[in-house]
């Protein structure tokens, strides 16, 4: 073992036994990492026999293998699905890193009416889906009573099923109306934890504390909660993955939503260079090591930078796929970057080619609500 390999060794032993590193053992076990996968090819480790381009540094090997050890040990080798209902593309903001922000006229925009949302439901529900996720912009031609409508209709036709929201910043009062209409779950990214990178990359109506206040909401109210970030967002430093990792950790959400920086044409951003593969998978495997249960998914966004990068997510201990149950002629219209993948496939062949990638990488798709391990539901 090179020294560099033993060091790693020993940082993820002391991650996985204490959960925690301090700042400068963190920035050292990520620049060992980056500096490992840059290394030369001799050494270099197959982690999947099935899928050829699972191949990294003796380092990064310690860390994933980590990693999926302590997923299997929440998980054993089950990957959850979420059917992932895009329903509208409408947004009131202007997040400058997002491809539907209210500022951009090119975007073609749509919303989908009740009964299409029921009939994406439906069609989830025959393919084996037991949670769906209703994601949209910030829409208010949805009213509070609206977004209630649909959740109480789909909670009546589908008792068994975990529905999920991602609808933005809302008062305590809608999250409780939408919760006691019978929502579960919440996924709301913060994107970054860091007040002036928040600034940079939102504009000035949106504030990282009203974030972290919708955040601290939701989880109150007994939403099963996701928050996340962006790897390699225009601005990012090091210090603000820490902080992210910080407030993540204190915070103790049930989900992480992690996923590659992708610019979009169409944005101030544009010209920006997106976040690595590399990157997103050291930082998923670090969050499976420090906040051991969480559900961690393996993001279309990873899948978008690389052909294999969900798989490769799940190999450094990611355990959820989301794949898009939205109609397929608005699947192109939801861009929030450029390239995004599967915008064109129907449900049932996504369904089937999420098995197989799965499959590939040694694990299982379990068709169950798949609730964070430790997380009583009442119901
Ligand atoms: S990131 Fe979300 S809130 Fe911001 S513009 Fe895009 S859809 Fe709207």
């Amino acid at each position: 073992m090179s020294a560099n390999a033993m060091r790693i060794q020993t940082l993820i032993d002391q991650l996985e036994m204490e959960r925690t590193l301090s700042d400068a053992e963190l920035e050292e076990l990520f620049a060992i990492l980056a500096q490992a996968h840059k290394g030369p090819g001799a050494g270099k480790v197959q982690i999947c026999a099935d899928i050829p381009q699972a191949v990294c540094s003796e380092e990064e090997a310690i860390l994933y293998a980590a990693a999926r050890r302590v997923r299997e040990q929440y998980y054993g080798k089950d990957v959850y699905l979420r059917g992932l209902i895009e329903f509208t593309n409408y947004c009131r903001n202007d997040c400058r890193y997002c491809g539907i922000r209210r500022s951009n006229k090119k975007a073609e925009r749509y919303r989908l009416t009740k009964d299409q949302i029921l009939d994406c439901c439906r069609q989830g529900y025959n393919l084996g889906f037991r949670t769906f996720v209703l994601q949209g912009g910030e829409d208010l031609s949805y009213t509070d009573a609206a977004i209630c409508d649909i959740v109480s209709s789909i909670r009546a036709l589908y008792p068994d099923c975990a529905i999920t929201l991602s609808i933005g910043e809302k008062s305590r009062e809608s999250y409780k109306a939408y919760k006691d209409a019978g929502a579960d779950r919440y996924l709301l990214r913060q994107e970054t934890s860091s007040p002036a990178h928040y600034r940079y990359l939102h504009p000035e109506e949106l504030t990282i504390e009203n974030r972290k206040r919708c955040l601290s909401d939701l989880k109150e109210l007994g939403y099963q909660v996701g928050c996340g970030i962006m790897v390699g967002s225009p601005g990012q430093t090091l210090a603000n993955v820490i902080e992210d990792l910080r407030y993540m950790q204190d915070f103790g959400p049930h989900m992480i939503g992690v996923g590659p920086f992708i610019p979009h044409k169409d944005t101030p951003f544009k010209d920006e260079a997106p976040g690595t593969l590399t990157d997103t998978l050291h930082l998923l495997a670090v969050i499976r090591l420090m906040i051991p249960g969480v559900l961690l998914p393996a993001t279309t966004a990873l899948g978008t930078i690389h052909p294999v990068g969900r798989e490769l997510g799940l190999l450094a201990g990611a355990n959820v796929i989301m794949p898009n149950l939205s109609p397929v002629n608005v699947r192109g219209k939801y861009l929030l970057y450029d390239g995004k993948i599967c915008t064109g496939d129907e449900a049932a062949s996504c369904r089937h080619c999420m098995d197989l990638r799965i499959a590939r990488a040694g694990y299982q798709t379990a068709m169950v609500r798949g609730d964070c391990a430790g997380f009583a539901v009442n119901d």
